[in-house]
């Protein structure tokens, strides 16, 4: 077979399928250049999803619709737009995209641990990612990242975050000497640093900023759903039934507050023995009853792994300590759910292809 004409090639690449809005590259104009090059096809696509599934979809599809032409050696450039959510003119965050609120009925589900492999698991797709510890019963952010320090400032005017693992962080417990003092605070409180928070620090561009929120309660949700658009909710919960009722005043707490909730994430789900057996320790259906009452998907279901615990212990989150490992894997699939779930709502509100060129994350792909 004689070699491809460009345009058999850009025809072609115009009908592929977007893994996200089920359009073709053609219509959502996310087909950004392809050239022929000494025998070799040479692509670039915009994915609105920085998600591993996304990026493997739109690669294989590419190679099928390439393949009838005789096309042997494609090199597939992927630059990845997050959308962005609405920002208002007085909006003090606006070159942050997306604000995520990470929001349980109680205490120790894991909302801080979901949050953090959360943050990493996105970072390793890289995307820029920020982590707003706002967890006043108990900031345990820097510990899991294994930060210490206080953050400071260059120009007496704004705070600069701490990083880790190309990750910006924030944490209440920073303005804490004693982080146990964090239990006696009221609204207030909590209210003013929030502020401060979100307009003093210096968060520069991010695709995602995650926020821990306190347990229970919806103050996170109320005092920031004054100041910016939150791009939505995370519930974590844990399998067994009593948990429930405390989330179900979460869920109707983000409702009341117009946030909607992007997905649920079933922390401590099950156990798999050294046998391979699966031990559902705490009962069953948790995360499926609250995804059903949200009306929104069920994330993920992260096993209990004792590894989950100690690798935060000691300030490196699974994700990025052990990534191959099942409790890594669930929150890894948890980033791409999320990442994807954003892309489409935001598809689905209308904002189609209109971010601006993003400068996000690229990254080259050699397929054939
Ligand atoms: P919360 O923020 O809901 O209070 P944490 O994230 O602090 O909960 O988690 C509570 C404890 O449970 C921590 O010691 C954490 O390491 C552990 N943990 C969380 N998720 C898991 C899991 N999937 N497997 C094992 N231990 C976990």
């Amino acid at each position: 077979m004689g070699s491809p004409t460009l345009d058999a090639v850009n025809q072609a690449l115009h009908d592929v399928e977007d893994p996200i809005f089920r359009k073709r590259l053609g219509e959502l104009g996310t087909l950004l250049d392809a050239r022929i090059e000494n025998g070799r096809v040479w692509a670039k696509v915009r994915l609105s999803s920085p998600s591993e599934e996304a990026r493997q979809t739109i690669s294989r599809r590419i190679e099928a619709a390439l393949e009838p032409l005789g096309v042997e050696f494609v090199e597939l450039e992927i630059e990845v737009n997050v959308p962005t959510r609405e920002a208002t003119s007085t909006d003090p965050i606006p070159d942050v995209r997306n604000v995520v609120l990470v929001m349980s009925g109680k205490g120790g589900v894991g909302k801080s641990t979901v949050a953090t492999n959360l943050a990493l698991a996105l970072r390793r797709l890289g995307t820029r990612v920020g982590l707003l510890d706002a967890d006043i019963y108990g900031p345990s952010l820097p510990t899991m990242l294994g930060i210490e320090g206080q953050p400071t400032s260059k120009d007496g005017k704004r705070i600069q975050p701490l990083q880790r693992f190309g990750i910006k962080l924030m944490s209440i417990g920073f303005l804490l000497e004693d982080p146990k003092q964090a239990i006696v605070w009221r609204g207030p409180m909590l209210h003013g640093a929030l502020q401060q928070f979100v307009t003093d620090v210096d968060w520069g561009g991010l695709d995602y900023l995650i926020i821990d929120s306190p347990p229970g309660t919806g103050d996170v949700a109320l005092t920031l759903a004054q100041k910016l658009r939150i791009t939505g909710a995370i519930i974590v919960t844990t399998p067994q039934e009593v948990a429930l009722q405390d989330v179900y005043k979460s869920v109707s707490m983000c409702q009341k507050l117009n946030v909607p909730i992007l997905g649920v994430v079933e922390n401590m789900s099950h156990f798999v023995d050294s046998a391979g057996v699966k031990h559902e320790l705490f009962g069953s259906g948790g995360g499926h009853k609250i995804a059903e009452f949200a009306e929104a998907p069920l994330f993920g279901q992260v096993p209990i792994d004792s590894l989950v615990r100690e690798w935060g212990d000691q300030g490196t989150p699974i994700v990025q300590a052990a990534p191959a490992s099942a409790a890594g894997q669930a929150f890894a699939a948890v980033a791409d759910a999320l990442a994807e779930r954003i892309a489409k709502e935001h598809f689905e509100r209308g904002g189609g292809e209109t971010a601006p060129e993003g400068e996000g994350p690229k990254r080259l792909r050699i397929l054939r």
